[in-house]
């Protein structure tokens, strides 16, 4: 049984196909990672799974039922969670208050102090806890987001390039974050540009060219793959 599904996934944009008869299969558990070249179709992808885009033809389906027509907030109560690339924490409010805010309608409130206290262990921010979010360094913002984001208990948790910006040692401390997320039983699906990172983390790993599933395999696989390699040629990579 797979947590998520799309079948023959469709979507153009005017004549562009950028989304080309996707079939795509998220395993309960796995951390999944989606990569391919600037223009591939990734973030079109990612949208179509939240709801953020209409498909132009083909079916989603969340644990076995067809959300294709579901709206965002709607895929979110079934229990898919996301943290975009741009933060979207409060500023001016501290690092424990914004947790509070996401953590109020999914906690008893005799456990919400609790529960803030193991975000922010877990999040590596005990220590910023009383810090406007403002002033958080990158790598702090971006896992408060994903700290955001797990406060509502998803069971599949979509992350846009999260390591995006991050020196190299934010980044493995994020691929500790995912892995640790995993452990507790959540799957994750990562669109992510850092092959340290997909290396770090990814049980699975998709590749997509031109709206296309491209390939498929472990990283290994996926390394040692020449047509991977020759769709890559050209681009810089950080
Ligand atoms: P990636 O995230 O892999 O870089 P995108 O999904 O952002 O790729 O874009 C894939 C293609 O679709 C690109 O050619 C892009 O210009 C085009 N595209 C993306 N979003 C839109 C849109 N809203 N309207 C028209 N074209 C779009
Ligand atoms: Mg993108």
């Amino acid at each position: 049984m797979s947590l998520l599904q799309t079948e023959n996934l469709n979507k153009h944009f005017g004549g562009l196909h950028v989304t080309a008869d996707v079939n795509f299969t998220l395993t309960p558990g796995e951390v999944h990672c989606l990569i391919g070249p600037n223009g591939a179709g990734k973030s079109t992808f990612f949208r179509l799974l939240l709801g953020e885009h209409k498909p132009s033809s083909g079916r989603i389906l969340f644990d076995g039922e067809d959300i294709t027509h579901l709206k965002p907030f709607q895929r979110i109560r079934k229990g898919m969670s996301v943290k975009f690339q741009v933060p979207g924490i409060f500023k001016a409010l501290t690092a424990a208050h914004n947790l509070e805010i996401a953590l109020q309608d999914h906690t008893a409130p005799g456990a919400l102090q609790e529960e803030i206290d193991r975000l922010l262990a877990f999040l590596r921010l005990e220590d910023s806890r009383g810090m406007e979010a403002g002033n958080l360094s990158h790598g702090q913002k971006q896992w408060l987001e994903i700290g955001m984001a797990i406060a509502l208990k998803p069971r599949l948790l979509l992350l846009d390039e999260p390591t995006a910006g991050m020196s190299p040692d934010e980044t493995f401390a994020t691929g500790e974050i995912v892995r640790a997320l995993q452990a507790d039983g959540v799957t994750v699906l990562a669109v992510e540009h850092d092959m340290a990172f997909v290396r770090q983390v990814a049980d699975q790993v998709t590749v997509l060219h031109f709206g296309r599933i491209f390939a498929q395999g472990s990283i290994d696989a996926i390394v040692a793959d020449e047509r991977v390699a020759a769709i890559y040629l050209g681009e810089v990579h950080a």
